[in-house]
């Protein structure tokens, strides 16, 4: 166990991710979902990302297993990674709270879904992911493993990649031009810079 230092200080971050997500979870409990697009693909990415943004930390937190992955950052790179990670849970929360019932775990549309224009969804469509983004590089500066730090950043690359482009048509075919204008209007993680 090594919950000192710039591990505890991910430790009471990670605590603090995971109660606005239980938080957000509640809220959207009794939602009557219209479209559910929860397949084996992107159930296994869902997997893939808990392992890295949850057991391989939780693991090199409180075991020795993946000691043989280990290396040493110097002190700024930790505080760097301190400020990202208190960026990342900001925005994180931002975005839970502009689509409040809109928000689901899994892709879908629920009945009386409506499509959120602002907030830190003015200036981009995807928010929440940027706002994992975020922690992965901060998870990777504090945790000093290869295994603990990195891989949430590998995993949620593919499950990014893999799922934006299928929310997006998700949005489309519910929103239609409504979502197509706020495309034109927004960045998907940066904001922008010429609106068309
Ligand atoms: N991609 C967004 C939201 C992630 S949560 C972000 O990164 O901030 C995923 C769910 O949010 C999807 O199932 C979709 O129904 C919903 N969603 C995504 N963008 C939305 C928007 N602008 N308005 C309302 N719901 C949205």
């Amino acid at each position: 166990m090594r919950v000192q230092g710039w591990n505890l200080v991910f430790l009471v971050a990670l605590i603090v991710y995971v109660t606005i997500r239980g938080v957000f979870q509640r809220q959207t409990k009794s939602n009557e979902k219209l479209i559910r697009q929860n397949d084996a693909c992107e159930r296994a990415l869902l997997v893939a990302v808990g392992i890295g943004s949850l057991l391989l930390p939780l693991l090199y937190l409180f075991t020795n297993w993946l000691g043989f992955a280990d290396y040493r950052l110097p002190a700024p790179a930790s505080l760097c990674g301190t400020v990202i990670l208190a960026m990342a849970l900001w925005l994180f929360w931002r975005s839970h709270s502009d689509l409040g019932r809109n928000w689901s775990v899994t892709l879908e549309m629920r009945k009386g879904h409506q499509l959120v224009t602002h907030g830190v969804y003015a200036s981009i469509r995807h928010p929440m992911y940027a706002a994992i983004w975020l922690w992965d590089l901060g998870q990777g500066l504090l945790l000093q493993n290869w295994l603990a730090g990195w891989t949430a950043m590998v995993t949620f690359a593919l499950m990014y990649f893999v799922r934006t482009p299928r929310e997006e048509r998700m949005m489309i075919a519910f929103f239609g031009d409504q979502y197509r204008d706020y495309q034109r209007q927004t960045g998907r993680i940066f904001p922008r810079l010429q609106k068309s």
